[in-house]
C-alpha cells in the first residue's frame, strides 16, 4: 500500500501520472490531506475513478487520539495515539512562553535498551513513517485548538535508527506541502548512532540536535547505555565536533542525573573535560523514575554542586524543569502499550 501522506507535491504528481491520472489531480489530493480528510470518499472534487484507485492502492496514515491525560501540575498533556495497524505510540504536548511544543515518537518502542528509560524497557515493534510523525502533530493541534510551533523528536524511539523516515519527515513537515514548521523549530535527540550523526551533519539542516550522553566515560556509559559498546564516547564526541563544524550549530548534551551513578564531583569534572571548548549546552535532567529501573533522582544539593562544577569549568549547563510528572509524561517515561484494552 502506498503511503501518500508521506509524499510531497512532486512525488504525489509523479505517482498519480504514472498511474494514468492528470497532473493537476495531485494538488487536489494534497489539499484534502491538508484539510485532514478521513477517507478517500471525502475527497469531494476528485473523480470516482481516482478515489477507487486510491482506495485500492494507497492509505491515509493516521495517529488517532485514544487517550488524553492532562497534568494537574502544569499545562502538559499526554496523548496515546493509535496507528493504522493498531500499534500505539505516546506524545506529549507542552506549553512554554514561546508557544506550544510537542514531543513526538519516531518508533513503536526502541531497540537501544537504555536501563533508565521506560521505552527501552518496553521492547520494539516498528519504525514510524514520516506521515505518522506528522499525524501526531496534527491530531494534537486539532485537540488543543492551537497551532503547534515547535517539535522535538524525543518521544519513543531512536530517530537515527529510523533515519530515512525521519529525514523525510523533517523535509516534509517544514515545507508548504505540509505544516510549514521551520527546521529551526525542530530538535532531534539521539543516543549517539555515530554514522547517522555524520550523515545528518552533511545535510547541514537548520534543525537542532541533542545528544544523550548521561555519563562521562565509557565504563559508566556502557553500564546504562548498551549502544556505547558499539559507538564509544570518543566516536560520539568526534561526530559531535564534526556536526558543529559542518553546521555551525550548538549541540545540546542531555545528562540524566542519577543518584550515586553519574552525579559525583569527579563525574562533573570528567564531563567538563570532555566538553571543553565545544560549542554546546548541557541539559541536566534529574532522572525520572521508571518502574523496575531502580534509580533515584540526585538530591537538589548534588544537582546544584554538579551545575556549579560545570560552570566553574566554563561549561554552559542548566537543570531542566520537569513537566507532566503526575501523568508519567516526562523524558523516558513513555512506553509501548501492549494491551489494546489499555486504551
Ligand atoms: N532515543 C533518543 C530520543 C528519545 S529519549 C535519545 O535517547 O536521545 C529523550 C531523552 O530522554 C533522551 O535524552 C533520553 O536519554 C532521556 N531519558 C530517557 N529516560 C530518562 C529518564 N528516566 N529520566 C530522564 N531522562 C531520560
Ligand atoms: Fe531508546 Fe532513547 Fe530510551 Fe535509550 S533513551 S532506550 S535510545 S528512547
Amino acid at each position: 500500500m502506498t503511503d501518500i501522506k508521506s509524499m510531497n507535491l512532486s512525488e504525489l504528481t509523479a505517482y498519480l501520472t504514472a498511474n494514468g491520472f492528470e497532473k493537476f489531480r495531485s494538488k487536489q489530493v494534497l489539499s484534502w490531506i491538508k484539510q485532514d480528510v478521513a477517507d478517500f470518499d471525502g475527497m469531494k472534487n476528485v473523480p470516482q475513478k481516482l478515489r477507487d484507485f486510491l482506495k485500492q492502492d494507497a492509505y491515509l496514515a493516521c495517529a488517532d487520539i485514544v487517550r488524553v491525560q492532562r497534568s494537574k501540575l502544569d499545562d502538559t498533556v499526554k496523548y496515546l495515539f493509535r496507528l493504522y495497524d493498531g500499534e500505539y505510540v505516546e506524545g506529549v504536548l507542552m506549553r512554554y512562553h514561546h508557544g506550544r511544543t510537542i514531543c513526538i515518537s519516531s518508533q513503536v518502542g526502541c531497540k537501544m535498551g537504555c536501563t533508565f528509560c521506560a521505552t527501552g524497557k518496553s521492547g520494539f515493534s516498528r519504525s514510524l513513517t514520516a506521515s505518522e510523525m506528522i499525524a501526531q502533530i496534527r491530531s494534537a493541534e486539532l485537540d488543543c485548538g492551537e497551532r503547534i510551533s515547535n517539535v522535538v523528536l524525543m518521544g519513543m524511539g531512536e530517530p537515527f535508527d529510523n533515519y530515512e523516515n525521519v529525514i523525510r519527515f523533517l523535509k516534509l513537515v517544514s515545507s508548504e506541502d505540509s505544516l510549514c514548521i521551520g527546521m529551526r523549530h525542530i530538535t532531534i535527540s539521539t543516543c549517539g548512532i555515530v554514522p547517522r550523526m555524520r550523515d545528518f551533519a552533511d545535510l547541514r539542516l537548520q534543525c537542532g540536535l541533542s545528544v544523550s550522553l548521561h555519563a562521562p566515560n565509557d565504563e559508566a556509559r556502557s553500564r546504562t547505555m548498551p549502544i556505547n559498546r558499539r559507538y564509544p564516547i570518543k566516536e560520539v564526541m568526534d561526530a559531535s565536533r564534526y556536526y558543529i563544524e559542518k553546521t555551525n550549530r550548538r549541540i545540546t548534551f542531555e545528562y540524566a542525573l542519577i543518584d550515586g551513578e553519574n552525579d559525583s564531583d569527579a563525574a562533573a569534572r570528567e564531563l567538563a573535560g570532555l566538553l571543553k571548548g565545544l560549542l554546546c549546552h548541557v541539559n541536566l535532567i534529574p532522572v525520572n523514575i521508571v518502574t523496575g529501573a531502580g534509580y533515584r533522582k540526585s538530591s537538589i544539593k548534588r544537582q546544584q554542586a554538579f551545575v556549579n562544577i560545570l560552570s566553574e569549568e566554563g561549561i554552559n549547563a542548566t537543570v531542566r524543569r520537569t513537566l507532566g510528572s503526575d501523568i508519567d509524561a516526562s523524558c523516558g517515561q513513555l512506553k509501548r502499550n501492549f494491551m489494546k484494552g489499555d486504551a
